[in-house]
Protein backbone atom coordinates (compact mmCIF):
# COMPACT_ATOMS: atom_id res chain seq x y z
CA UNK A 1 0.00 0.00 0.00
CA UNK A 2 1.12 3.15 -0.93
CA UNK A 3 1.67 6.44 1.39
CA UNK A 4 -0.34 8.99 -0.85
CA UNK A 5 -2.79 6.66 -3.20
CA UNK A 6 -2.84 6.72 -6.76
CA UNK A 7 -6.00 8.96 -8.26
CA UNK A 8 -7.96 7.52 -10.84
CA UNK A 9 -7.41 10.72 -12.55
CA UNK A 10 -6.12 14.51 -11.77
CA UNK A 11 -5.91 17.94 -14.13
CA UNK A 12 -2.38 19.50 -14.89
CA UNK A 13 -3.15 23.14 -13.67
CA UNK A 14 0.47 25.29 -13.47
CA UNK A 15 1.31 28.96 -13.03
CA UNK A 16 0.59 30.35 -16.17
CA UNK A 17 -3.25 28.89 -15.51
CA UNK A 18 -2.93 30.44 -12.01
CA UNK A 19 -1.52 33.72 -13.63
CA UNK A 20 -4.29 34.36 -15.94
CA UNK A 21 -7.03 33.73 -13.66
CA UNK A 22 -5.83 36.30 -11.37
CA UNK A 23 -5.42 38.87 -14.20
CA UNK A 24 -9.45 38.03 -15.12
CA UNK A 25 -10.32 38.74 -11.75
CA UNK A 26 -7.84 41.83 -11.53
CA UNK A 27 -9.13 43.52 -14.98
CA UNK A 28 -12.65 42.96 -13.80
CA UNK A 29 -14.27 40.99 -17.10
CA UNK A 30 -14.89 37.89 -14.91
CA UNK A 31 -17.62 36.87 -17.30
CA UNK A 32 -18.02 36.35 -21.04
CA UNK A 33 -14.99 38.87 -22.58
CA UNK A 34 -11.82 39.17 -24.25
CA UNK A 35 -10.33 36.08 -22.86
CA UNK A 36 -13.38 33.94 -24.04
CA UNK A 37 -12.64 35.21 -27.72
CA UNK A 38 -8.92 34.40 -27.65
CA UNK A 39 -9.70 31.10 -26.96
CA UNK A 40 -12.64 30.57 -29.17
CA UNK A 41 -10.26 31.52 -31.99
CA UNK A 42 -7.38 29.35 -30.77
CA UNK A 43 -9.57 26.29 -30.61
CA UNK A 44 -11.27 26.61 -33.69
CA UNK A 45 -7.16 27.05 -35.33
CA UNK A 46 -6.08 24.47 -33.42
CA UNK A 47 -8.73 21.59 -34.56
CA UNK A 48 -9.08 23.35 -38.31
CA UNK A 49 -12.80 24.96 -37.70
CA UNK A 50 -14.34 28.05 -39.59
CA UNK A 51 -16.65 28.70 -36.18
CA UNK A 52 -16.04 27.71 -32.62
CA UNK A 53 -18.58 28.71 -29.90
CA UNK A 54 -17.48 28.48 -26.01
CA UNK A 55 -19.83 27.25 -23.43
CA UNK A 56 -20.18 26.48 -20.18
CA UNK A 57 -20.60 22.31 -20.24
CA UNK A 58 -20.10 19.99 -22.91
CA UNK A 59 -23.36 18.70 -22.18
CA UNK A 60 -25.16 22.43 -22.69
CA UNK A 61 -22.93 22.35 -26.26
CA UNK A 62 -25.25 19.00 -27.20
CA UNK A 63 -28.29 20.63 -25.93
CA UNK A 64 -27.60 23.49 -27.87
CA UNK A 65 -26.84 21.53 -31.27
CA UNK A 66 -30.04 20.01 -30.82
CA UNK A 67 -31.79 23.21 -30.12
CA UNK A 68 -30.48 24.94 -33.26
CA UNK A 69 -31.68 21.58 -35.11
CA UNK A 70 -35.40 22.18 -33.51
CA UNK A 71 -35.44 18.84 -32.52
CA UNK A 72 -37.93 18.24 -29.86
CA UNK A 73 -41.37 16.21 -28.89
CA UNK A 74 -41.47 13.25 -32.16
CA UNK A 75 -38.16 13.56 -32.96
CA UNK A 76 -35.70 10.29 -32.02
CA UNK A 77 -32.11 10.52 -31.72
CA UNK A 78 -29.45 7.84 -32.02
CA UNK A 79 -26.91 7.46 -28.94
CA UNK A 80 -24.43 4.66 -28.44
CA UNK A 81 -25.30 2.98 -25.26
CA UNK A 82 -21.92 2.64 -23.90
CA UNK A 83 -21.35 5.87 -23.04
CA UNK A 84 -21.60 8.75 -20.47
CA UNK A 85 -25.43 9.97 -19.92
CA UNK A 86 -25.26 13.85 -20.66
CA UNK A 87 -25.99 12.36 -24.14
CA UNK A 88 -28.88 10.79 -23.85
CA UNK A 89 -30.83 13.30 -21.33
CA UNK A 90 -30.08 16.15 -23.11
CA UNK A 91 -32.59 14.23 -26.21
CA UNK A 92 -34.84 13.74 -22.92
CA UNK A 93 -34.45 17.33 -22.37
CA UNK A 94 -35.55 18.45 -25.45
CA UNK A 95 -38.72 16.20 -25.28
CA UNK A 96 -37.38 14.41 -27.82
CA UNK A 97 -36.59 10.25 -27.68
CA UNK A 98 -33.28 8.74 -27.09
CA UNK A 99 -32.66 5.59 -29.10
CA UNK A 100 -29.48 3.55 -27.62
CA UNK A 101 -28.26 1.53 -29.69
CA UNK A 102 -25.24 -1.04 -28.83
CA UNK A 103 -21.44 -0.45 -29.51
CA UNK A 104 -18.51 -3.10 -30.94
CA UNK A 105 -15.69 -4.49 -29.79
CA UNK A 106 -14.21 -1.68 -29.75
CA UNK A 107 -16.56 0.16 -27.39
CA UNK A 108 -17.54 2.63 -30.44
CA UNK A 109 -20.86 2.96 -31.68
CA UNK A 110 -21.63 0.35 -34.07
CA UNK A 111 -22.92 1.68 -37.78
CA UNK A 112 -25.19 -1.14 -38.25
CA UNK A 113 -26.57 -0.82 -35.13
CA UNK A 114 -27.45 2.71 -36.29
CA UNK A 115 -28.72 2.23 -39.45
CA UNK A 116 -30.89 -0.55 -37.90
CA UNK A 117 -32.65 1.88 -35.14
CA UNK A 118 -33.01 4.30 -38.00
CA UNK A 119 -36.61 5.58 -38.66
CA UNK A 120 -38.65 7.93 -40.29
CA UNK A 121 -39.05 9.60 -36.85
CA UNK A 122 -34.81 10.11 -36.92
CA UNK A 123 -33.33 13.53 -36.70
CA UNK A 124 -30.09 13.09 -35.47
CA UNK A 125 -27.32 10.74 -34.58
CA UNK A 126 -24.62 11.55 -31.25
CA UNK A 127 -21.60 9.10 -32.19
CA UNK A 128 -19.22 9.65 -28.87
CA UNK A 129 -15.54 9.30 -30.29
CA UNK A 130 -14.80 6.75 -27.47
CA UNK A 131 -11.88 7.04 -24.89
CA UNK A 132 -9.66 9.38 -27.28
CA UNK A 133 -9.60 7.51 -30.44
CA UNK A 134 -12.22 8.85 -33.55
CA UNK A 135 -15.77 6.65 -33.96
CA UNK A 136 -15.92 4.94 -37.63
CA UNK A 137 -17.04 8.92 -38.29
CA UNK A 138 -17.18 8.19 -42.25
CA UNK A 139 -19.66 5.66 -42.02
CA UNK A 140 -21.78 7.55 -39.85
CA UNK A 141 -21.76 10.96 -41.56
CA UNK A 142 -22.44 8.52 -44.80
CA UNK A 143 -25.77 7.38 -42.79
CA UNK A 144 -26.46 10.62 -42.19
CA UNK A 145 -26.06 11.88 -45.76
CA UNK A 146 -28.31 9.56 -47.15
CA UNK A 147 -30.88 9.50 -44.40
CA UNK A 148 -31.36 13.03 -44.01
CA UNK A 149 -30.19 13.01 -40.31
CA UNK A 150 -27.82 15.46 -38.91
CA UNK A 151 -24.57 13.76 -36.64
CA UNK A 152 -23.88 15.38 -33.73
CA UNK A 153 -20.23 14.63 -32.42
CA UNK A 154 -19.42 13.65 -28.91
CA UNK A 155 -15.77 14.46 -28.79
CA UNK A 156 -15.74 14.82 -24.77
CA UNK A 157 -13.04 12.26 -24.87
CA UNK A 158 -11.07 13.37 -27.87
CA UNK A 159 -9.77 16.84 -28.04
CA UNK A 160 -7.12 16.47 -30.66
CA UNK A 161 -7.64 12.89 -31.62
CA UNK A 162 -7.87 12.74 -35.65
CA UNK A 163 -9.37 10.93 -38.31
CA UNK A 164 -8.74 10.90 -42.11
CA UNK A 165 -5.69 13.55 -40.86
CA UNK A 166 -8.16 16.59 -39.57
CA UNK A 167 -8.60 16.86 -36.35
CA UNK A 168 -12.12 15.95 -34.75
CA UNK A 169 -14.08 19.41 -34.83
CA UNK A 170 -13.30 19.58 -38.79
CA UNK A 171 -15.58 17.20 -40.35
CA UNK A 172 -19.44 16.81 -40.14
CA UNK A 173 -21.53 19.72 -39.18
CA UNK A 174 -21.15 20.24 -35.04
CA UNK A 175 -18.67 18.22 -33.11
CA UNK A 176 -19.06 19.22 -29.09
CA UNK A 177 -16.09 19.28 -26.49
CA UNK A 178 -15.90 18.86 -22.71
CA UNK A 179 -13.35 20.79 -20.66
CA UNK A 180 -14.38 18.66 -17.36
CA UNK A 181 -11.27 18.35 -14.99
CA UNK A 182 -11.07 14.85 -15.72
CA UNK A 183 -10.80 15.37 -19.48
CA UNK A 184 -7.56 15.62 -21.32
CA UNK A 185 -7.75 19.83 -21.31
CA UNK A 186 -10.13 21.37 -18.63
CA UNK A 187 -11.70 24.96 -17.83
CA UNK A 188 -12.98 23.90 -14.29
CA UNK A 189 -16.08 23.34 -16.01
CA UNK A 190 -16.50 24.42 -20.03
CA UNK A 191 -17.40 22.93 -22.96
CA UNK A 192 -17.02 24.25 -26.86
CA UNK A 193 -19.11 23.92 -30.34
CA UNK A 194 -17.22 23.71 -33.47
CA UNK A 195 -18.78 24.16 -36.99
CA UNK A 196 -17.52 25.59 -40.93
CA UNK A 197 -21.65 26.20 -41.42
CA UNK A 198 -21.63 29.79 -40.42
CA UNK A 199 -25.64 30.16 -40.11
CA UNK A 200 -25.75 27.23 -37.99
CA UNK A 201 -22.78 28.78 -35.97
CA UNK A 202 -25.19 32.38 -35.23
CA UNK A 203 -28.11 30.37 -34.58
CA UNK A 204 -25.72 28.27 -31.76
CA UNK A 205 -24.55 31.78 -30.57
CA UNK A 206 -27.99 33.33 -30.25
CA UNK A 207 -29.47 30.34 -28.56
CA UNK A 208 -26.00 30.77 -26.05
CA UNK A 209 -27.19 33.52 -24.81
CA UNK A 210 -31.17 33.91 -24.16
CA UNK A 211 -31.94 33.72 -27.90
CA UNK A 212 -31.07 37.52 -28.02
CA UNK A 213 -29.89 39.65 -31.03
CA UNK A 214 -28.38 42.63 -31.47
CA UNK A 215 -28.66 42.69 -35.12
CA UNK A 216 -31.00 44.79 -35.17
CA UNK A 217 -29.94 47.60 -32.88
CA UNK A 218 -26.53 47.69 -35.23
CA UNK A 219 -28.18 48.18 -38.57
CA UNK A 220 -30.84 50.18 -37.43
CA UNK A 221 -30.35 54.20 -37.34
CA UNK A 222 -26.80 54.83 -35.14
CA UNK A 223 -27.73 55.54 -31.77
CA UNK A 224 -29.19 52.35 -30.61
CA UNK A 225 -26.53 49.90 -29.21
CA UNK A 226 -28.46 49.35 -26.22
CA UNK A 227 -31.37 47.69 -28.46
CA UNK A 228 -31.79 44.26 -28.75
CA UNK A 229 -34.56 41.52 -29.91
CA UNK A 230 -34.96 37.72 -28.31
CA UNK A 231 -35.62 35.84 -31.25
CA UNK A 232 -36.34 32.76 -29.48
CA UNK A 233 -36.15 31.54 -25.65
CA UNK A 234 -32.74 30.45 -25.74
CA UNK A 235 -30.26 29.23 -23.17
CA UNK A 236 -27.70 30.60 -20.48
CA UNK A 237 -25.10 28.56 -22.01
CA UNK A 238 -22.38 31.18 -22.02
CA UNK A 239 -18.57 30.52 -20.77
CA UNK A 240 -16.74 32.90 -18.41
CA UNK A 241 -13.66 34.61 -19.16
CA UNK A 242 -12.21 32.70 -15.86
CA UNK A 243 -12.90 29.71 -17.61
CA UNK A 244 -11.22 30.51 -20.98
CA UNK A 245 -8.04 31.91 -18.66
CA UNK A 246 -7.69 28.48 -17.78
CA UNK A 247 -8.15 27.02 -21.21
CA UNK A 248 -6.45 29.13 -23.11
CA UNK A 249 -3.19 27.83 -21.16
CA UNK A 250 -4.21 24.18 -21.13
CA UNK A 251 -4.82 24.53 -25.18
CA UNK A 252 -1.20 25.48 -25.63
CA UNK A 253 0.18 22.51 -23.25
CA UNK A 254 -2.26 20.04 -24.64
CA UNK A 255 -0.37 18.34 -27.53
CA UNK A 256 2.64 17.89 -24.50
CA UNK A 257 -0.15 16.60 -21.95
CA UNK A 258 -1.32 13.89 -25.28
CA UNK A 259 2.66 12.96 -25.44
CA UNK A 260 2.79 12.38 -21.57
CA UNK A 261 -0.84 9.91 -21.83
CA UNK A 262 0.76 8.07 -25.08
CA UNK A 263 4.19 7.21 -23.37
CA UNK A 264 1.98 5.96 -20.46
CA UNK A 265 -0.44 4.23 -22.56
CA UNK A 266 2.54 2.59 -24.16
CA UNK A 267 4.11 1.61 -20.82
CA UNK A 268 0.98 0.08 -19.78
CA UNK A 269 0.43 -1.98 -22.95
CA UNK A 270 3.98 -3.34 -22.84
CA UNK A 271 3.80 -4.34 -18.91
CA UNK A 272 0.85 -6.11 -19.58
CA UNK A 273 1.49 -7.90 -23.06
CA UNK A 274 2.02 -11.18 -21.68
CA UNK A 275 -1.22 -11.61 -18.89
CA UNK A 276 -3.63 -13.53 -21.21
CA UNK A 277 -5.79 -12.22 -18.55
CA UNK A 278 -6.43 -9.12 -20.01
CA UNK A 279 -7.48 -7.89 -23.47
CA UNK A 280 -5.83 -4.50 -24.48
CA UNK A 281 -6.69 -1.03 -26.14
CA UNK A 282 -5.89 -0.96 -29.68
CA UNK A 283 -4.47 1.77 -31.24
CA UNK A 284 -5.66 2.41 -34.89
CA UNK A 285 -2.50 4.09 -36.71
CA UNK A 286 -5.16 5.69 -38.83
CA UNK A 287 -7.12 7.13 -35.93
CA UNK A 288 -4.07 8.99 -33.71
CA UNK A 289 -5.47 8.56 -30.35
CA UNK A 290 -5.14 11.17 -27.58
CA UNK A 291 -5.37 8.11 -24.97
CA UNK A 292 -8.14 9.45 -22.47
CA UNK A 293 -8.84 6.59 -21.02
CA UNK A 294 -6.78 3.23 -21.09
CA UNK A 295 -9.46 0.47 -20.77
CA UNK A 296 -8.26 -2.92 -20.40
CA UNK A 297 -11.05 -5.99 -20.54
CA UNK A 298 -10.45 -9.03 -18.25
CA UNK A 299 -11.34 -12.07 -19.81
CA UNK A 300 -12.76 -14.39 -17.34
CA UNK A 301 -13.05 -17.70 -18.95
CA UNK A 302 -8.83 -17.16 -18.73
CA UNK A 303 -8.65 -16.42 -15.24
CA UNK A 304 -10.46 -16.93 -11.62
CA UNK A 305 -9.97 -12.88 -11.55
CA UNK A 306 -12.99 -11.13 -12.20
CA UNK A 307 -13.28 -7.25 -13.09
CA UNK A 308 -14.76 -6.76 -9.46
CA UNK A 309 -11.96 -8.36 -7.98
CA UNK A 310 -9.56 -6.96 -9.43
CA UNK A 311 -10.86 -3.26 -8.80
CA UNK A 312 -11.21 -3.96 -5.57
CA UNK A 313 -7.62 -5.37 -4.69
CA UNK A 314 -6.18 -2.04 -6.69
CA UNK A 315 -8.52 -0.01 -4.10
CA UNK A 316 -6.72 -1.93 -1.55
CA UNK A 317 -3.35 -1.24 -3.51
CA UNK A 318 -3.66 2.88 -3.37
CA UNK A 319 -4.80 2.26 -7.12
CA UNK A 320 -8.13 4.21 -8.25
CA UNK A 321 -10.01 2.97 -11.19
CA UNK A 322 -13.16 3.63 -12.89
CA UNK A 323 -15.96 1.65 -15.22
CA UNK A 324 -16.40 3.75 -18.22
CA UNK A 325 -19.05 3.23 -18.81
CA UNK A 326 -22.46 1.69 -16.63
CA UNK A 327 -24.36 1.67 -20.00
CA UNK A 328 -26.94 3.55 -20.33
CA UNK A 329 -29.81 0.93 -20.48
CA UNK A 330 -28.22 -0.53 -17.29
CA UNK A 331 -30.11 2.75 -15.42
CA UNK A 332 -33.48 3.16 -13.83
CA UNK A 333 -34.35 5.70 -15.82
CA UNK A 334 -33.63 4.31 -19.16
CA UNK A 335 -34.42 0.86 -18.35
CA UNK A 336 -37.88 2.18 -17.20
CA UNK A 337 -38.51 3.80 -20.12
CA UNK A 338 -36.56 1.57 -23.44
CA UNK A 339 -36.37 -1.84 -21.79
CA UNK A 340 -33.67 -4.08 -21.21
CA UNK A 341 -33.02 -7.77 -22.15
CA UNK A 342 -30.08 -9.83 -23.17
CA UNK A 343 -30.87 -9.36 -26.71
CA UNK A 344 -30.93 -5.30 -27.01
CA UNK A 345 -27.68 -4.49 -26.06
CA UNK A 346 -25.04 -8.23 -26.21
CA UNK A 347 -21.94 -6.21 -26.92
CA UNK A 348 -22.36 -3.70 -24.49
CA UNK A 349 -23.94 -6.27 -21.77
CA UNK A 350 -20.60 -8.46 -22.06
CA UNK A 351 -18.27 -5.13 -22.22
CA UNK A 352 -19.56 -4.05 -18.77
CA UNK A 353 -18.53 -7.08 -17.13
CA UNK A 354 -15.12 -6.81 -18.03
CA UNK A 355 -14.11 -3.04 -18.24
CA UNK A 356 -11.99 -1.37 -15.93
CA UNK A 357 -10.22 1.85 -16.66
CA UNK A 358 -6.82 2.50 -14.85
CA UNK A 359 -5.05 5.98 -14.16
CA UNK A 360 -3.97 7.62 -17.15
CA UNK A 361 -2.99 11.79 -17.33
CA UNK A 362 -0.30 13.45 -17.44
CA UNK A 363 0.09 14.41 -13.78
CA UNK A 364 1.52 11.15 -13.06
CA UNK A 365 5.23 10.34 -12.07
CA UNK A 366 7.25 7.79 -13.61
CA UNK A 367 6.84 5.63 -10.12
CA UNK A 368 3.11 6.37 -10.26
CA UNK A 369 2.92 4.18 -13.41
CA UNK A 370 5.33 1.53 -12.12
CA UNK A 371 3.44 1.09 -9.13
CA UNK A 372 0.65 0.94 -11.28
CA UNK A 373 1.68 -2.06 -13.27
CA UNK A 374 3.39 -3.77 -10.23
CA UNK A 375 -0.14 -3.58 -8.21
CA UNK A 376 -1.91 -4.79 -11.54
CA UNK A 377 0.72 -7.98 -12.58
CA UNK A 378 0.57 -8.25 -8.41
CA UNK A 379 -3.08 -9.05 -7.77
CA UNK A 380 -3.00 -11.21 -11.46
CA UNK A 381 -0.36 -13.21 -10.50
CA UNK A 382 -1.75 -14.32 -7.02
CA UNK A 383 -5.16 -14.76 -8.28
CA UNK A 384 -3.30 -17.83 -10.85
CA UNK A 385 -2.88 -19.31 -7.37
CA UNK A 386 0.53 -19.59 -7.10
CA UNK A 387 2.69 -20.06 -3.52
CA UNK A 388 5.54 -18.47 -4.64
CA UNK A 389 6.45 -15.26 -5.01
CA UNK A 390 6.04 -13.03 -7.93
CA UNK A 391 8.95 -13.29 -10.38
CA UNK A 392 10.86 -10.31 -11.30
CA UNK A 393 9.59 -10.56 -14.72
CA UNK A 394 6.19 -11.12 -14.32
CA UNK A 395 4.15 -9.01 -16.76
CA UNK A 396 7.22 -6.71 -16.50
CA UNK A 397 9.51 -7.83 -19.31
CA UNK A 398 9.92 -4.52 -21.05
CA UNK A 399 9.93 -2.03 -18.30
C1 LIG B 1 -17.65 14.12 -19.72
C2 LIG B 1 -18.58 13.73 -20.79
C3 LIG B 1 -19.64 14.55 -21.19
C4 LIG B 1 -20.08 15.75 -20.41
O1 LIG B 1 -19.17 16.75 -20.35
P1 LIG B 1 -19.48 18.03 -19.42
O2 LIG B 1 -18.51 19.06 -19.90
O3 LIG B 1 -19.21 17.58 -18.01
O4 LIG B 1 -20.90 18.41 -19.62
C5 LIG B 1 -20.37 14.20 -22.31
N1 LIG B 1 -20.10 13.08 -22.99
C6 LIG B 1 -19.13 12.23 -22.61
C7 LIG B 1 -18.86 11.01 -23.43
C8 LIG B 1 -18.35 12.52 -21.49
O5 LIG B 1 -17.39 11.65 -21.11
Amino acid sequence: MRARPIPYCAPSIGQEESDEVLDSIRNGWLTTGPKVEIFENSFAEFVGAKHAIAVNSCTTALTLALAALDIGPGDEVIVPTLTFCAAANVVEHRGATAILVDVGQDFQIDPIAIERAISSKTRAIIPVHFGGQACDLNAILELGKCHGIAVVQDAAHAVGAQYNGLRLGAHGLVTAFSFYPSKNMTTGEGGMLTTDDEAFAARLRQLSRFGISRDAGNKADGNRSWYYEVREPGYKANMMDLQAAIGIHQLRKLEGFIERRRAIANRYSAAFADLNEFLLPRDLPERPHVHYLYTVRIIAESSKITRDNLIRELDKAGVGTSVHFIPLHKHPFYRAKYGDSPTLFPVADALYDQIVSLPLYPAMSDQDVLDVIDAVCRIVFTSRNNSDPMPEHFGVNSK
